[in-house]
């Protein structure tokens, strides 16, 4: 993985490189960031620039021996963590990411570092209660890696994926070894949620926060990938919200069907609650809660992106509006409903959703408690 292969972030990457060449590489790193903005793949382009041997402007060179190794999370030096799980586990087994890096491996190769949690418990095949987790155990397996010299490359590095994964004793072993000084190895944490961190955790790394990739680089790629209508291609960019992984679900169409079903499920919500229909609103939620966990969360977003626009609506302000077609025709005859009263409530509703959501909260309760109280918001202003 080099530095070019990864879009848009220019100057973060020239920030990484100038860290690397001035010697100021600090041991305990946090990239922060959705997996979309390619925060993995960026700690991984990071690693290897700085193993490479033959580096020159501003990137690694992609043919050394270190170079193909990282590249292919295959180098001896570069251990990897990251949550995993299987169904019909034993009680009691933690299991190891090592026992599962060949599929990780895998997914990284094909969807080229930029892979999304779901996406990776779904190739777990965890199905829809069961979550990835990283035990206390990989803390233990990683003193014992970190005790052997490092075999190629004049670093180690330990990347954790996703280290708000890890429950309570595994953060604290870990931070343990964060505290310890290790010669010539470096942390790389990889998270999107850093508010789930332990604190002590946050204070012993340094942040390298990976803004959302912007929306005229998005543009330029969904060109790229065969978009040739230029509005086409701006939609699908704002839409993306920052992420390559969104974009390619636009531009491959995958999204529409599931855009297609969310929007239609955010107007049933809707017009059951200005019509107080409350049976029927569990109904809605009953519904809800049998879809998948990633398109209830894409649905929550959808909700409050739509609701975010109706107030724009209301407010007077179309030409900020993003909307068009069917979603513009609802959003128009909804606006009434949503104004200064009522936006911000209804905004923290989703967002408290969302959030039990990723925590595997019971979505039957969560999408019932929170259609009701939507229901209890939307009233004509
Ligand atoms: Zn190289």
């Amino acid at each position: 993985m080099q530095f070019k292969d990864i879009v848009g972030q220019t100057e973060l990457k020239e920030r990484l490189v100038r860290a690397v060449e001035s010697g100021r590489v600090s041991h305990a790193q946090l990239f922060t960031g959705s997996a979309g903005t390619g925060a993995l793949a960026l700690a991984v382009a990071y690693f290897q620039y700085l193993c490479c041997t033959n580096r020159h402007d501003g990137d690694s060179c992609g043919h050394c021996p270190n170079c193909q190794q990282i590249a292919a999370l295959a180098h001896p030096d570069l251990h990897l963590v990251f949550p995993v799980n299987k169904q019909g586990k034993k009680s009691g087994e933690a299991m190891l990411s090592d026992e599962f890096l060949p599929l990780f491996r895998e997914l990284f190769a094909e969807k080229q570092g930029y892979c999304s949690p779901q996406e990776w418990f779904d190739r777990l095949d965890l199905g829809k209660t069961l979550k990835g987790m990283i035990s206390a155990r990989e803390a233990d397996e990683m003193i014992r890696k970190l005790s052997f010299k490092s075999f190629e490359a004049s670093y180690k590095a330990v990347l954790i994926w996703l280290p708000e994964a890890m429950n309570e004793e595994a953060a604290n072993k870990i931070l343990k070894i964060l505290e310890e000084p290790w010669e010539k190895t470096l942390f790389l944490l990889v998270t999107e949620q850093p508010t789930r961190l332990l604190p002590t955790i946050l204070s012993r790394t340094q942040e390298v926060a990976v803004p959302r990739i912007e929306p005229a680089i998005l543009e330029r790629e969904a060109a790229a990938r065969g978009i040739t209508d230029p509005v086409q291609a701006r939609n699908m960019a704002r839409l993306a919200d920052g992420s390559l992984i969104e974009l390619g679900h636009l531009v491959a169409g995958e999204s529409d069907g599931q855009r297609k079903e969310n929007f239609d499920l955010f107007c049933q919500l809707m017009r059951l609650s200005y019509n107080d229909k409350h049976l029927e609103l569990i109904g809605w939620a009953e519904e809800v809660a049998q879809l998948a966990r990633e398109q209830q969360r894409a649905l929550l977003s959808d909700a409050a992106r739509l609701l975010r626009e109706s107030f724009m609506l209301h407010a007077g302000l179309p030409e900020i509006s993003y909307l068009w077609g069917e979603e513009l025709a609802f959003c128009s005859k909804f606006a009434p409903f949503v104004g200064v009263e009522n936006i911000e409530p209804l905004i923290a509703e989703i967002e408290s959703a969302r959030a039990q959501i990723y925590q595997n909260g019971n979505p039957t309760i969560v999408f019932t408690h929170f259609a009701l109280a939507v229901s209890k918001m939307i009233k004509h202003l």
